[in-house]
C-alpha cells in the first residue's frame, strides 16, 4: 500500500456555517474520517498546515506548502493538499514552479460544498485525489476535481457554483477518474532523479485588466509599488495609442527601471500573439516586454513571482520566462 500525506489548508471542504457565513473549522482528521474507504486504498497520515479560506492564501502560504512537501518528501509516495477552490489554480501554478521535477504526485483538491453537506462533492473529490496520489503513472503538481486530473499550470476555476468548477485551459485533461478507476489520457515519462525545491517568491507582481479608455498614468503609479506588471489586453494583444502615446512612454519607463511587463489577453482561450496587429507589434520589440503566449494568467503571475528573486537582469528574466515548465508554455511546432 502506498503511503500518502494529507496536508490540510482549509477551504469549503473544511468549512462549517458561522453566524457570518461559511468558514474553515474542520481539521484534517475530521476530513479524513468522513471518507473511511480511503483506508482500503492507501496508508494515510494527515497534518494541518493552516486552516484558511483560500481568499487569504498568499505567496508566503505557497512557500509554507512547498516547504512542507519538501520536509516530508522522502517519507511519502504522494501528497494530497486540501485547499479552497477560489485560489487553488494560483497555488497549483505556484507549486509547479516551487517544486520542479517531482516523480511523485502532489495533488490539490477541494470542494464546492462542505464535507458535511448532504449533497457534497467533497468525499468524491477527496477519494479521487488519493486515487491520483497513489497512482504509478501520475507525477508532479496536479489538480483533481469532479473526476478530472488537470495539470497544475493549466487549471482555472471557471464556475463559481457548479461541481465542475475547474477546467484545463487549452490543454487536455491528464486523466479521468470514474468509480474508483483511472483512465489516463496522457502518459508521460516520469522525471528521473530528485526534485528541485525553491524557497523564494517576490509577491510584487500586479495584474492590470485593460479597459477601453484607460488612463495610461496608472502604469506609472504601479511602477512605484510593483516589480513586474501583467497587462491583460484585448484579443491577441496590443496597447492603445491614444493620449500622445503615453502607454508606450509608460512601458519605456518600466523597462528603464529594469522591470518586466508581460502582455497577455483577457480572452479565456488561445493565448496572445503580439505580432498580428500593429498595436501589438510596436510594443513587442520594446525592451522588457514579454508575451504570455499560451500561458494562463495564473501561471504568468506565479512564474514572475518565482523568477524575480533569481535575477534582476531583463535578459535572464526573459529567458527564464520563455522556458516551458510543467506544460505552462505550449508551442506550435
Ligand atoms: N471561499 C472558499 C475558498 O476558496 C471557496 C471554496 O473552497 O470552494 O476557500
Amino acid at each position: 500500500m502506498k503511503h500518502i500525506l494529507l496536508i490540510a489548508t482549509g477551504g469549503t471542504i473544511a468549512s462549517q456555517p458561522t453566524t457570518n457565513g461559511l468558514a474553515p473549522q474542520l481539521r484534517a482528521g475530521d476530513i479524513l474520517g468522513s471518507v473511511p474507504k480511503l483506508r482500503e486504498l492507501c496508508r494515510v497520515e494527515a497534518l494541518q498546515l493552516m486552516n484558511i479560506d483560500s481568499t487569504n492564501m498568499a505567496p508566503d502560504c505557497w512557500l509554507s506548502i512547498a516547504a512542507c512537501v519538501r520536509r516530508h518528501y522522502d517519507a511519502f509516495d504522494g501528497f494530497v493538499i486540501t485547499h479552497g477552490t477560489d485560489t487553488m489554480a494560483y497555488t497549483a501554478c505556484a507549486l509547479s514552479y516551487l517544486i520542479q521535477g517531482s516523480a511523485k504526485p502532489i495533488v490539490l483538491t477541494g470542494s464546492q460544498r462542505s464535507i458535511y453537506s448532504e449533497d457534497t462533492d467533497a468525499r468524491r473529490n477527496l477519494y479521487d485525489a488519493f486515487l491520483a496520489a497513489q497512482d504509478d503513472a501520475l507525477f508532479g503538481v496536479l489538480l483533481v476535481f469532479n473526476g478530472l486530473v488537470i495539470a497544475g499550470t493549466r487549471a482555472r476555476k471557471t464556475r463559481t457554483k457548479s461541481m465542475n468548477a475547474f477546467s484545463s485551459i487549452d490543454y487536455p485533461d491528464i486523466a479521468l477518474l470514474r468509480e474508483g478507476k483511472i483512465l489516463h489520457y496522457i502518459r508521460e515519462q516520469k522525471p528521473a532523479g530528485e526534485p528541485v525545491f525553491y524557497d523564494r517568491l517576490n509577491p510584487r507582481v500586479f495584474v492590470l485588466r485593460l479597459i477601453p479608455g484607460m488612463d495610461p498614468g496608472v502604469l506609472r503609479l504601479l511602477l512605484t509599488r510593483y516589480d513586474a506588471l501583467v497587462i491583460e489586453s484585448f484579443g491577441v494583444g496590443g496597447l492603445p495609442c491614444y493620449e500622445q502615446e503615453d502607454f508606450l512612454a509608460a512601458v519605456r519607463a518600466w523597462s528603464e527601471a529594469g522591470k518586466p511587463i508581460v502582455i497577455t489577453t483577457q480572452v479565456p482561450h488561445e493565448g496572445s500573439d503580439l505580432m498580428v496587429y500593429q498595436v501589438g507589434a510596436r510594443v513587442a520589440g520594446m525592451p522588457g516586454v514579454l508575451q504570455a503566449q499560451t500561458m494562463t494568467v495564473e501561471a504568468v503571475v506565479a512564474k514572475l513571482m518565482w523568477i524575480l528573486p533569481q535575477s534582476r537582469d531583463l535578459g535572464k528574466i526573459s529567458s527564464l520566462f520563455q522556458t516551458p515548465i510543467a506544460h505552462d508554455l505550449l508551442r506550435f511546432e
